[in-house]
């Protein structure tokens, strides 16, 4: 069977007509497959919604519990069966439950990587490279300008800028789901025991993160009471939406702080008026991107979201067949 007749876009999202569902579909279908809770590959209102338990909690805090009608859950490298296509879920080493969808049907084998990054996250489970014939890649930072430096590093930055000015406050932008919690659980393993101050959009998801064996110490409300002084020398981490609003004015003298990968583009960091940009992503970088390509041992890839031409080009240089995508709605939230 031709690979694209086992999967190919559709104005939904991505359709695999044998087995009649949609893998992340930006509109309401009958059967999602879904590979993570980011709200650009997790919406509500499909009719069955098939994901990792844990992306299906995710989509339960952040859309209510009836955010589908029916629900399952997929056990990591556990196939299941659907009209006869066999479906597993892989660990993607995005954000909690993240995992890449690996789609097989008479001898074709197609994995839908999602989101994924390769560097070490004590938030999420490792990526695990899938053998298969045609293997489908984010690009959101599909350029080799793109090289996210250890994240441990980008943390030491932080402490030593806060040891450095304890009079002040660290407000540090971080998307809700994932990048916060990576970078909560990345001071704690540099020793930072101090409580953190977090913005109300992140309670749930860091109390849902800590019951899944995440620890990320004490967290605090970062609440107005008892006045500005309270927060001199205070780490509060808040999703960048928040930094533009009223929130962000109560802090003592701050520190505005971004966790990105596209923190490396100096010119972004200086138009968000960002003084200390983290370089922390959620996602591959260049070499990681290309090395993944290389470890799945696809003869085929499929480039979407991001920067799809130059990692086409690459493929074509190394001798692999690609081509864009071109799916539409994704907007990562978690860069
Ligand atoms: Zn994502």
């Amino acid at each position: 069977m031709r690979a694209s007749d086992l999967l190919h876009p559709r104005p939904e999202g991505l359709y695999c007509p044998p087995g009649d569902f949609f893998i992340d579909p930006v509109r309401p279908v009958n059967r999602a497959l879904i590979t993570h809770g980011h709200s650009d590959h997790a919406r509500s209102g499909h009719r069955s919604v098939l994901a990792t338990q844990q992306t299906l909690d995710i989509m339960g805090l952040r859309y209510g519990e009836n955010f589908a009608d029916t629900t399952q859950a997929a056990q990591l490298g556990e196939t299941i069966v659907l009209d006869g296509v066999s479906i597993s879920f892989h660990p993607a080493g995005h954000v909690l439950g993240s995992a890449q969808i690996a789609v097989e049907h008479q001898g074709t084998r197609i994995v839908a990587s999602g989101d994924y990054k390769r560097q070490k996250d004590a938030t999420c489970a490792p990526f695990e490279p899938i053998q298969c014939d045609v293997f489908i890649t984010e690009a959101t930072f599909g350029l080799p300008v793109f090289r996210h430096p250890p994240d441990t590093e980008e943390i030491a930055r932080l402490l030593k800028s806060a040891a450095q000015f304890p009079e002040r406050s660290h407000l540090v932008g971080a998307y809700a789901l994932g990048k916060a919690q990576r970078v909560m659980r990345l001071l704690r393993d540099a020793g930072y025991d101090r409580p953190i101050y977090i913005h109300g959009a992140l309670e749930r998801l860091s109390e849902y993160y800590q019951t899944q064996g995440i620890d990320l110490g004490t967290l605090e409300p970062a609440t107005v009471e008892g006045g500005k002084q309270d927060f001199a020398g205070a780490v509060v981490v808040g999703p960048p939406s928040a930094f533009a609003d009223r929130w962000a004015r109560r802090f003592p003298d701050p520190i505005s702080c971004f966790a990105s990968g596209w923190m490396r583009i100096r010119q972004r960091a200086k138009q968000g008026g960002v003084e200390l940009p983290l370089i922390i992503s959620d996602h591959a970088d260049w070499d990681e991107l290309t090395a993944t390509i290389k470890e799945t041992g696809a003869e085929e890839i499929w480039v979407t979201h991001g920067r799809e031409e130059a990692l086409v080009r690459w493929c074509e240089l190394e001798g692999i067949a690609a081509r864009p995508l071109h799916l539409v709605g994704y907007e990562d939230e978690g860069d």
